[in-house]
């Protein structure tokens, strides 16, 4: 079955790995199912939504490998939010209520005192036409509730498996508010209906929110579309992400030098039952996608292990994958280095050996078999086998072996006590530079 699946992010910030997550899971599913992927700004709140935050958000979608097929605007359809909320009202499941935050929190109080559930009591439902008339004439403009059948609403979530909320046990929830402004409930359900949205994959935080979604679809006579909760992220501290959302956010990561894919494989692959490993391109993940084999416990986001991700896959990326990005350099300094660096950044790290200035360590201890190593140097073309001869050489004319023969001789030759194999890098360093290195 084809799908139709949607993002909705508020524009009111930058993606952060938790939203790119949910993001992710719809567009393996829209790719599995070669489907489609809208992304949907949910921006009815129009004082805190930006067009750069709009901007933001569709570049760091991009950067994540993610092309929407349709993009559409809370803020483009109010005309439609209003069609829809007067049908509502006609049919009285749309109801004007009066009461201010501070009378709603009196009542909240008392509900408490009298240990009773913290729901709205319907007060508003019991006006006459004349009280509400004497309401208005004194100024007050009413914010709608939507009213709740109040019954077991059932889904069969495709991460959490079967759902009832009971929404006897919820508030009617207000829709339109005093200024005529909608909260997200509404449009949201309006738009999955328009644009024919078969799966809403989002995060556990909306449970709740499903239930009275679904009311308020079946209100409008549609039918709901499936649904799939995923657990939140946490920090490797089992702690909520929210307080370091700055640092967790998919723009930092770009320019922290993190790959895509590596993102991308990580927030695919965290807390399902599969093994966390990097995929160099959408294809695998899509094959392995199924939303079943995500767990309902909340999954840990530990950076250090993003971090390792990326450089697993940065060590097994061909030449023609990175070629673009390192311009100058050649597929032999890649295959040398690549499985010695975390970021691609790290690769100048390297060029500098190969082809910039280091200053040699050489042992005082090592001044006269650093000399022979010297004088054995065999002549140019080197290719990968010159090392091998070299050392050979030196080993017969020195009685050393192993790492006081080796050590000392990358140490002289990089500067450095670790890093690729040397077979790989003294042909990419050359004879003139090892010449004036080896002194
Ligand atoms: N704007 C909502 C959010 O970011 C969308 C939730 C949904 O997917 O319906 O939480």
């Amino acid at each position: 079955m084809t799908s139709i699946v949607r993002f909705a992010p508020s524009p009111t910030g930058r993606i952060h790995i938790g939203n790119a997550r949910t993001a992710i899971l719809n567009w393996l599913m829209a790719s599995k199912t070669g489907g489609q992927f809208v992304l949907r700004y949910d921006d009815t709140d129009t004082a805190r939504s930006t067009q750069e935050f709009a901007d933001g958000i569709a570049t760091d979608l991009d950067w994540l490998g993610i092309k929407p097929h349709r993009v559409e605007w809370q803020s483009r359809r109010f005309g439609r939010y209003d069609e829809v909320a007067d049908k509502l009202r006609a049919e009285g499941r749309l109801y004007p209520c009066y009461e201010t935050a501070d009378e709603l929190d009196r009542k909240r109080k008392r509900q408490e005192a009298r240990k009773q559930p913290p729901i709205y009591d319907r007060a508003a439902l019991k006006l006459t036409e004349e009280d509400r008339a004497k309401l208005e004439a004194g100024g007050k403009k009413p914010h709608w509730r939507f009213k709740l059948d109040g019954r077991v609403v059932e889904w069969n979530d495709q991460i959490r498996g079967p759902q009832h909320i009971d929404t006897r046990s919820l508030s009617d929830p207000v829709l339109v508010r005093e200024d005529g402004s909608y909260l997200y409930t509404l449009p949201s359900v309006i738009d999955d209906i328009d644009f024919a949205v078969t799966h809403v994959i989002r995060g556990e935080d909306h449970v709740v929110n499903t239930a009275v979604q679904i009311e308020i679809t079946q209100a409008l006579g549609a039918r709901a579309p499936t649904y799939a909760h995923h657990s939140l992220l946490t920090g490797a501290d089992g702690k909520g992400l929210s307080k370091r959302l700055g640092s967790l956010s998919i723009g930092s990561m770009r320019e922290g030098g993190l790959e895509p894919m590596a993102v991308v494989s990580h927030a695919a692959l965290l807390g399902t039952s599969g093994n966390i490993h990097p995929c160099a391109d959408y294809a695998e993940l899509v094959e392995g996608f199924d939303l079943g084999k995500l767990s309902r416990a909340p999954a840990r986001f530990d950076e250090t292990e993003l971090l390792h991700l990326n450089a697993k896959l940065l060590h097994q990326l061909p030449w023609d994958a990175v070629k673009d990005r390192l311009p100058g350099d050649s597929e032999a300094f890649w295959l040398a280095i690549r499985g010695n660096i975390e970021k691609l950044s790290d690769a100048a790290t390297w060029r500098d050996v190969v082809k910039g200035h280091v200053t040699p360590v050489i042992a005082l201890e090592d001044t006269d078999f650093i000399a022979t190593a010297r004088s054995l140097l065999p002549p140019e073309p080197w290719d990968g086998t010159t090392w091998k001869a070299w050392t050979e050489a030196v080993k017969a004319a020195t009685d050393r072996k192993g790492k006081p023969l080796f050590m000392p001789l990358r140490m002289a030759l990089t500067g450095l006590g670790h890093g690729p194999e040397l077979a790989q890098l003294l042909p990419l360093i050359g004879r003139d530079k090892a010449l004036e290195r080896l002194f």
